[in-house]
């Protein structure tokens, strides 16, 4: 005779066998396991708790439990042979999901190849269907592959409602009113870097980062924004800064190096050096080293110093979207004033912010012309403007960010630039351009959760740049390279973060 519902003291022998935070019994875990099955949109299998298990002794035990108390109980790969909807426990014993550049395109094909045989007809007939409803989150058939390309998914100890199908799936039913919001559904929504690299391996190519975007829109609406994002929203309005840095920080390495930057400096000039609020404050080589590469090529610029404020990048990931647009018409109004027609950014956050970010959430197209550094440099050494000494065999590796690659497509023009430094070795990591993994930093994760952004910052150190032996990662976005750095120091990687203008400007020859 089968258990119906699940008596308390064998959740507490779950917990005392798997630990507590592996036994999951909320309606949102039970929510995203319950449809495990393949093809399963809808829900197949009356889940009543799910155990996380670490190991095969472990496994044994529960299962062990449950046939002990008549409960029925699944391994996950043997879900498929439930018959019917008894209430069941499930034992996810699954490893965790690593992101291993050999065996990934392996998997990939593995799975797309079992969801052909095992269901490919209803499944195409799906991703048809869904290709034709325009919602982002729509479009997801629930296969998992993604999952196991989730940048957040290892810091949850693979719980697959912590992962990207799990995410998209509360986020789709939050959405559509099947899953009450509540204070966990939030935290998963949260609890993402907007990456992509699930969108970028989904086959039929689920806009999750859109669709985690809109929810999180819909929450703000609602007023349920996690305070600490409302902290950094309110910085923004008030200082221009997430950070709440004061706007006179700005000038700090203006004033340290007057000689680089008053030259050049113009109420008015043609070129606006956009250096983003990050930057200006907490990577201060970078704009000491633009000003000098734009100053040795002759561009006449010029910058909105303290005046410059915030793109809005953390309003539009996290769903501020009114705050967004009211800060946004007010930049440009900035940017106009200054009489440029050309905007040139060190941060990848802002270029994607400008040229994806307004036009597709706020219906803005900038009146200016925008290049992230990466590709005002590259065109600055195809004119010859810069002269570029030898970089004497210095190895270095390139970090995609996420909002500059997978986002905005730019992969090639900041290769070009450290390609065009004489001596200088481009050494790539396995796992880059659309399958980069993430810095840990971006949408809104640095703010929400630090521990998962630093963890995933230290995994991209020490399993992708680490063995290639190089001196530096250089990158192209300020986040990357802050959480990058801490990521070096905490794990005693002994890798030099930099940006790609401070590499440009080490090797330029004198003549300014
Ligand atoms: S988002 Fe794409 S890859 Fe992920 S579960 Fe849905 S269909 Fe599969
Ligand atoms: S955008 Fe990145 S962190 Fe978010 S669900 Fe997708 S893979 Fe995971």
């Amino acid at each position: 005779m089968l258990t119906l519902t699940l008596p308390a003291e064998v959740v507490d022998s779950f917990k005392q066998i798997a630990g507590s935070s592996n036994v999951l019994t909320d309606v949102e875990d039970t929510f995203v396991y319950s449809r495990h099955k393949l093809n399963s949109i809808q829900p197949t299998l009356n889940v009543q708790a799910v155990v996380r298990t670490g190991s095969q002794t472990q496994t044994q035990e529960i299962m062990r439990t449950c046939r002990k108390e008549g409960i029925l109980v699944t391994q996950i790969e043997a879900v498929d042979q439930v018959i019917g909807r008894p209430p069941i426990v499930i034992v996810d014993d699954r490893p965790q999901p690593q992101l291993d550049p050999v065996a990934e395109p392996m998997a990939h094909m593995m799975s797309l190849m079992s969801q052909v045989t095992t269901g490919g007809v209803l499944n195409h007939a799906l991703a048809l269907c869904l290709k034709l409803d325009s919602r982002p989150a729509s479009k997801c058939a629930e296969c998992n592959t993604c999952s196991s390309y989730c940048t957040v998914a290892p810091s949850f100890n693979g719980i697959e409602t912590w992962s990207a199908k799990g995410r998209i799936m509360v986020t789709r039913a939050v959405t559509g009113n099947t899953l009450p919001i509540s204070q966990k559904a939030t935290d998963v929504i949260f609890n993402c870097s907007l990456c992509g690299l699930c969108f970028a391996n989904c086959l039929p190519a689920s806009e999750t980062h859109d669709a985690i975007r809109a929810v999180r829109h819909r929450l703000a609406l609602q007023g349920l924004t996690p305070s600490s994002i409302e902290a950094a929203a309110g910085n923004i309005t008030r200082v221009g800064d997430p950070s709440g840095t004061p706007p006179t920080n700005r000038l700090r390495w203006m004033k340290q190096t007057p000689e680089l930057y008053t030259r050049r400096q113009r109420t008015k000039a043609r070129v606006l050096y956009w250096i983003g609020c990050t930057v200006a404050t907490r990577t201060e080589n970078t704009p000491r080293a633009i000003t000098r590469i734009l100053n040795y090529g002759g561009v006449d610029f010029t910058t909105l110093g303290e005046k410059e404020g915030c793109c809005g990048y953390l309003l539009l990931a996290t769903g501020l979207w009114e705050k967004a647009k009211a800060n946004a018409e007010q930049l440009i109004e900035k940017v106009e004033a200054s009489g440029a027609d050309t905007l040139i950014t060190s941060c990848s956050g802002c270029y994607y912010t400008f040229t994806k970010l307004f036009p597709k959430i706020l219906n803005i197209d900038t009146p200016f012309d925008v290049f992230h550094t990466s590709q005002y440099l590259r065109n600055l050494l195809r004119d010859g403007l810069l002269h570029l000494g030898n970089a004497g065999g210095k190895r270095v590796t390139y970090h995609d960010p996420c909002s500059l690659g997978r986002h905005a497509r730019v992969y090639e023009d900041p290769r070009e630039v450290l390609k065009r430094i004489p001596g200088l070795r481009l050494v790539e990591m396995q796992l880059n351009r659309t399958r980069a993994r993430c810095c840990g930093g971006g949408g809104g994760l640095w703010t929400i959760n630090n521990k998962v952004s630093l963890q995933t910052g230290i995994d991209r150190l020490k399993a992708d740049a680490a063995p290639l032996k190089v001196n530096s990662l250089v990158t192209g976005c300020p986040i990357c390279q802050l959480n990058l750095r801490f990521a070096a120091l905490r794990s005693r990687v002994p890798i030099k973060v930099l940006d790609l203008g401070e590499v440009v400007e080490n090797a330029l020859l004198k003549n300014d």
